[in-house]
């Protein structure tokens, strides 16, 4: 290509709207644009990386089996009624009416489809196990669309669906596309691990989140230092402590106290000189319109994630004002568990407390010295907070470290949800009707590009890992009207793409010290300079994007040197 027909608005000022360096280095290197909120246009560059990361998706999919298909983004509502997802999924769901009044949606993701799908094609078990794949847009109508294509509304994603006969088919289409997962991330240079995830609304029973390690990540992750075991902070497990003995010690009786104005935690300890340790945070939960009391220990947190799950509800919301007073006739901020009507559940932290404050469901008063079995009972200890640096590992009791990631991929177990409830059957080998088992296998490629510069960038630019960057090898002639600078460099042009390596030629009438610093912004991993001492002594010089290192060789030398560099860096 030749820079001075590509279309690549390069600009050196940061966007005020971009708060990430992957944000802001998308929009100065010219790779993409914004039509509407969450929603952006792939310029020439930008679409170059996009199609080396499909294509390196694609190949690794091939190899594990899977097959490549193309569904609609047009998708009806009666597909999702029978899913249970068009009441469930919520409002990132774009619905729609078309001219004769039906509903429909812009497919967020395309189990729904894909099931229906198989449902209708596959009848016996000589067709299992099959997985099917495509690279396709899908919209999600994000609450708050932000970081450029990172969080956006209308993404490519390439998503792929198993279907096996049992469970131990599915563990295996499971791990081949785990595997694949790996060599993707891989060759496009990432750093990342995968970890334990909650399975959210697509649902299933395991899952596995690829995350790339960066500070600027939406999501908090949790690993050990001593075992293998690591997580999303949403999943990450916290394992029942020993100490279960909730009624050690002596009893004292309890004692309403005036806490005036006092709600919060903070508020209540400092009125009362105690510690959060000693207080039970109450919060009532509307579990699909029930009300349901949980408790945990006042110096952690309650992780609406686990509830959730625990609870097995399909929408969990804090109650509203109205429900917090029907359960406990008293205003928020003043709710405990005595004499409440409803179910209780409680985190672990509660096992081996006693005489402890909480709300007296009654506006500016507390109860201390409450007791669990003498005051209220609880129907359940279980695992509700999010881990804490103080917590132990959940399978070894290593000590745990934090980090930040970006999801790029994540990988699902669905098992029999959705064959169950739409009904994707096929004939065993006794002639016996079976539901399919099913996996689910996302990656998302704008996402996994923006990954890319934030590990990938130094003050200058992008600095692209080579095999996903828009170009190879960048010639830069330093004066073009000198026909000789110019002769050189077209011949190592025209030979260099002979050779198959993807070559940006900057035949611009402009400066070296422009050229240079377009060079580095939009990340080449290799610059060849053709200068006055090129035609003196026929050597070029090339420059290493990544390590600024500059080695001098004659052209022939060069070529070989380009050519097995690029396979190195494959
Ligand atoms: P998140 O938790 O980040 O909202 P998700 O868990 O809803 O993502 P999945 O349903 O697992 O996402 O989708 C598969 C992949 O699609 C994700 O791993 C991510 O790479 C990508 N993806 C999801 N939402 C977006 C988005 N709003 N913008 C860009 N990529 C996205
Ligand atoms: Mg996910």
């Amino acid at each position: 290509m030749r820079y001075s027909q590509l279309f690549l608005p390069t600009g050196r000022e940061i966007p005020s709207d971009a708060e990430v360096v992957s944000h802001q280095l998308m929009i100065r290197a010219g790779m993409i644009r914004k039509l509407t909120s969450g929603v952006y246009s792939y310029l020439p560059l930008g679409y170059r990386v996009i199609q080396k990361v499909e294509n390196i998706i694609r190949e690794e999919m091939n190899r594990a089996g899977a097959q490549e298909v193309y569904m609609p983004m047009v998708q009806p509502r009666e597909l999702w009624e029978e899913s249970g997802r068009w009441q469930h999924y919520g409002k990132e769901l774009l619905r729609f009416r078309d001219r004769h009044e039906r509903d429909c949606c812009l497919g967020p993701t395309h189990e729904e489809v894909i099931t229906d799908l198989v449902r209708n094609e596959i009848r016996t078990y000589r067709q299992l196990p099959k997985n099917f794949y495509q690279i396709q847009t899908k919209f999600r109508d994000e609450i708050r669309p932000r970081f450029g294509v990172m969080r956006c509304r209308e993404f490519g994603m390439k998503d792929a669906y198993s279907f096996d006969m049992n469970e131990a088919g599915v563990d295996e289409s499971y791990r081949k596309m785990y595997d694949a997962y790996t060599r993707i991330f891989e060759r496009c240079g990432l750093t990342f691990r995968a970890v334990e995830a909650d399975t959210g609304s697509i649902g299933g029973s395991f899952s596995h989140e690829f995350m790339v390690i960066a500070d600027t990540g939406e999501d908090a992750l949790v690993f050990c230092t001593l075992c293998e075991y690591a997580a999303n902070l949403e999943k990450a497990e916290i394992a029942r402590p020993e100490k279960e003995d909730t009624s050690q010690g002596e009893h004292l009786p309890v004692e309403a106290v005036h806490t005036p104005g006092m709600k919060s935690i903070d508020e209540v300890c400092g009125f009362l000189n105690m510690k959060p340790e000693d207080i039970v945070k109450m919060i009532i939960y509307s579990a699909d319109g029930v009300p349901v009391a949980v408790l945990v220990r006042g110096d952690v947190e309650i992780n609406e994630v686990k509830v959730k799950n625990f609870l097995g509800c399909d929408l969990l919301e804090k109650a509203d004002e109205e429900m917090i007073y029907r359960v406990t006739e008293a205003p928020r901020g003043y709710a405990g568990a005595v004499g409440i009507n409803v179910k209780i559940i409680a985190d672990y932290s509660l096992l081996g407390m006693s005489n402890f404050v909480t709300g007296a469901n009654r506006e500016d008063y507390h109860l201390i010295n409450v007791n669990v079995g003498r005051d209220f009972a609880v129907e359940t200890y279980a695992d509700l907070r999010f881990v804490r640096d103080t917590d132990c590992c959940p399978r070894c009791k290593g000590a745990l470290k934090f980090a930040r990631g970006i999801e790029v991929g994540h990988v699902f177990k669905l098992g029999t949800k959705y064959s169950k409830t739409m009904k994707a059957t096929y004939l065993d080998r006794n002639g016996q009707e079976r539901f399919m088992e099913m996996g689910c296998y996302g990656i998302g490629i704008g996402r996994t590009v923006a990954a890319a510069i934030e590990q990938h960038y130094d003050e200058n630019g992008i600095v692209w890992p080579v095999a996903i960057a828009p170009f190879q090898v960048i010639i830069t002639p330093v004066n073009v009207n000198d026909h000789r600078i110019a002769e050189i460099s077209e011949t190592l042009y025209a030979s260099l793409l002979h050779r198959g390596v993807d070559t940006l030629l900057d035949d611009r009438d402009e400066r070296a010290g422009v050229k240079f610093k377009d060079a580095d912004l939009i990340g080449i991993p290799l610059r060849v300079t053709v200068g006055q001492k090129s035609l003196v002594n026929g050597v070029l010089e090339v420059k290493m994007r990544k390590t600024g290192e500059v080695r001098k060789m004659p052209q022939e030398e060069l070529e070989h040197m380009i050519v097995s560099f690029i396979h190195e860096g494959m």
